[in-house]
């Protein structure tokens, strides 16, 4: 790795860049977040970082059913709802009866706002709920997502999007046949630290980029029973569920596709718990002009790096996936930028962009195509081949 340079020139043009960047702006004055999202340019920097974490952009605030009320919504996204602009926790769907007193009197939801799954299509009728947000397991975010679509509900959709790439079309044109937007979960489109990366890869800051590594993995402790470690419901293991990040991470770095793909799982350590998933799990994701991006995910190391090199200069984020305390330089000094609620602001540009009718910039297609590359990543671990994609 290249060693820091820390002249004081070059860190105060960091420092500008940062802070300009927390405001919302690029260096050259160009909106980022209008790269990024559908929230509409603003004039001033004040004004930007406003509108980012969804403020005055209008209208009414809209209605979210958290659609799966395990550890990430009730941890990450109900709490998310309490400081969004744009939209409000409305309602539930679970399929958990003893979760629902503890929900509504917590969030103050009313009986007629909460589903079960057999009862979750009567949604149509109901006019609080404009946006269904899917938080099941992978392998049912399709059921969920085409039943939300044909009640005429806008859909978020957490990642992994699905399983299979048919399912994830699925998804995709239902959505479209019921004239509703579909969104993936990517909280980290709304990270300033992430969409620094993006301006730094994508409008070459320092230059072409040349090298690309990103790793993301956590050690695992769910009961051996858990879904995540079952390849039905999961669809594999680590890279399924966080190795996905260091996809999109490389691919938001570049703003581009790979070509080619070549992968090896790790060693099974715990074959007793690794069952029928990874246990972790490397691969290359080849792009066109050369570059190769080196990648690793697993579920018995804590990881989670995204680094970039280029022509004249670097950038290291670590930990560069968390929900928070992200912490990132380059090679011009410290990034600087304030810490965010990313799901409130995923969920009010979403919001913003159903309201305006405006797409999104994180949409089921996006999903899709990330969820293509992930079934390459486990044809090439498994064929011992590169596989084209
Ligand atoms: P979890 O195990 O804590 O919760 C899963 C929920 O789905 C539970 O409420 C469970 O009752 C329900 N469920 C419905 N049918 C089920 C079935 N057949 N088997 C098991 N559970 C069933 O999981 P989680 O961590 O909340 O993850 C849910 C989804 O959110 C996953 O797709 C995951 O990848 C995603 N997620 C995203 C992020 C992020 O940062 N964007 C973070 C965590 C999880």
């Amino acid at each position: 790795m290249k060693k820091f340079n820390l002249s004081s020139a070059a860190n105060r043009r960091e420092f500008l860049k940062n802070l300009s960047l927390a405001l919302g702006f690029t260096a050259a004055g160009i909106s980022l977040l209008s790269l990024n999202s559908c929230n509409s340019n603003k004039s001033s920097e004040k004004e930007q970082n406003r509108n980012a974490a969804g403020k005055n952009t209008g209208g009414k605030k809209l209605g979210i059913a958290l659609l799966g009320l395990g550890k990430y919504s009730e941890g990450q996204l109900a709490p998310a709802l309490q400081e969004t602009e744009n939209c409000y926790l409305a309602g539930i769907v679970t399929g958990s009866p003893d979760k629902v007193d503890k929900w509504k009197r917590q969030y103050d939801i009313p009986d007629k706002n909460v589903y079960s799954y057999e009862n979750f299509d009567q949604i149509k009728d109901n006019p609080d709920i404009d946006i269904v947000y899917v938080v099941t397991p992978n392998a049912l975010h399709r059921e969920y997502v085409v039943r939300a679509a044909r009640a005429k509900k806008h859909v978020i959709c957490e990642k992994p999007m699905a399983t299979t790439v048919e399912d994830c079309q699925t998804m995709i044109d239902a959505c479209k046949q019921n004239n509703v937007q579909l969104s993936v979960g990517y909280r980290l489109h709304f990270e300033p630290h992430n969409q620094r990366v993006m301006e730094l890869g994508q409008k070459e800051v320092f230059g072409p980029v040349k090298t690309i590594k990103a790793t993301n993995g956590f050690k695992i402790n769910v009961k051996p029973d858990d879904w995540r470690l079952n390849q039905q419901l999961a669809g594999g293991g680590p890279l399924m569920d966080v190795g996905i990040y260091c996809v999109q991470g490389v691919l938001y770095t570049l703003g581009r596709a790979p070509i080619a793909i070549t992968a090896k799982y790790g060693d099974k350590t715990r074959p007793d718990y690794f069952k029928t998933v990874e246990q972790s799990i490397s691969w290359q994701m080849q792009f066109e002009g050369g570059l190769i991006a080196d990648c690793t995910s697993s579920y018995n190391a804590e990881a989670g790096l995204l680094y970039g090199e280029a022509q004249d200069g670097w950038w290291r984020l670590d930990p560069a996936y968390s929900y928070s305390g992200i912490k990132g330089e380059t090679s011009r000094g410290k990034m600087e930028f304030e810490e965010v609620n990313q799901q409130a602001r995923q969920m009010d540009d979403f919001a913003n962009c159903v309201r305006n009718n405006k797409p999104t910039s994180v949409p089921g297609e996006m999903g899709l195509r990330d969820v293509r590359i992930l079934l390459a990543i486990y044809e090439a671990a498994r064929t011992n081949k590169k596989v084209g994609v």
